[in-house]
């Protein structure tokens, strides 16, 4: 690959997607990147699109510790949400803003495999939840050729498990493990708040930096829900051979900018190896 081009993993999150306009800012400020040339991977999410796909479809959900339940009939729906719907919206918007993308899931030249993941209840019980994965495995050719010539790869986070179901991988965690096997520059991971902060409702305790090995010691305390994910596909980028994590704000399209062109600047929370 190209070592002269910056090369950075973007993971999009569902929750930061849902006002159009600010979409589209920050779609624009990705192809700014990309016309830099910078090599761009867009890994997405799409949490709310799922949630309102299985209501439309009239599946009624189990949950169990808060997390859903995905039988191989909801998986259709998680797979049209996001590889119909999300991934084939954004490679459209950035089609329009002049860059060349392509949309794929792990399935996508192999890509990703994936292997069932477990969750575990209090009482360290394995609970099972059906068709929801981990990422066993990463061949990055495909997106190496995509990059190579010029391409801008969407991916979304489904990929086939060794037992031939298709998984839902959460999207943080996907990206984390892409973002280490290609051992991008930089990793950043674009949510509806400004980072990690030691109390959710004052902004003005934002961590700004992270070692990683503080991550497991702040878990169920300050690391909770949607960030648990977050801070671990840091340290599983980090760890793999990523060489900058941050978590910023992707309703603040700017900050995008900020990040990659200007390193001293704060803008999130950046994870210290
Ligand atoms: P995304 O779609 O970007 O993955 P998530 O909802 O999964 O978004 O994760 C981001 C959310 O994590 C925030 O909106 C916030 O509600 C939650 N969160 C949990 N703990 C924290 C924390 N310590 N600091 C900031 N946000 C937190
Ligand atoms: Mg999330």
């Amino acid at each position: 690959m190209d070592k002269n081009k910056k090369l950075i993993v973007i993971k999009y999150g569902g929750n930061a997607m849902l006002d159009d306009d600010l979409t589209s800012e920050l779609l624009k400020n990705v192809v700014e990147l990309f016309n830099d040339s910078m090599k761009i991977i867009i890994v997405h999410g799409g949490g709310p699109f799922i949630k309102k796909n299985l209501e439309f479809a009239g599946i009624k959900s189990e949950f169990v510790g808060g997390h859903r339940k995905t039988d191989s009939n909801s998986m259709r729906f998680v797979e049209m949400a996001l590889k119909g719907e999300v991934n084939g919206k954004l490679v459209r918007q950035i089609n329009n803003l002049g860059a060349r993308a392509v949309g794929l899931s792990g399935k996508d030249g192999k890509l990703a495999t994936a292997e069932k993941r477990f969750h575990f209840n209090e009482k360290k019980e394995a609970i099972d939840l059906g068709q929801v994965g981990d990422v066993k495995n990463i061949s990055p050719e495909i997106i190496i050729h995509l990059l190579n010539n010029n391409f801008l790869p969407v991916v979304t986070s489904i990929a086939t498990g060794d037992d031939g179901l298709d998984y839902n991988i959460n999207a943080d965690m996907f990206a984390g493990h892409l973002a280490g096997e290609i051992k991008a520059d930089e990793f950043i991971m674009l949510t509806d708040v400004d980072g990690l902060m030691e109390d959710i409702e004052n902004p003005e305790t934002l961590i700004t930096e992270l070692p990683i090995e503080s991550i497991d010691r702040l878990k169920n305390k300050i690391i909770k829900g949607g960030m648990i994910p977050k801070t671990d596909a840091c340290k599983i980028a980090l760890e793999k051979g990523a060489k900058t994590a941050v978590i910023i704000n992707g309703t603040k399209p700017e900050l995008l900018l900020k990040a990659v062109k200007d390193h001293n600047q704060f803008c999130g929370t950046k994870f210290i190896k």
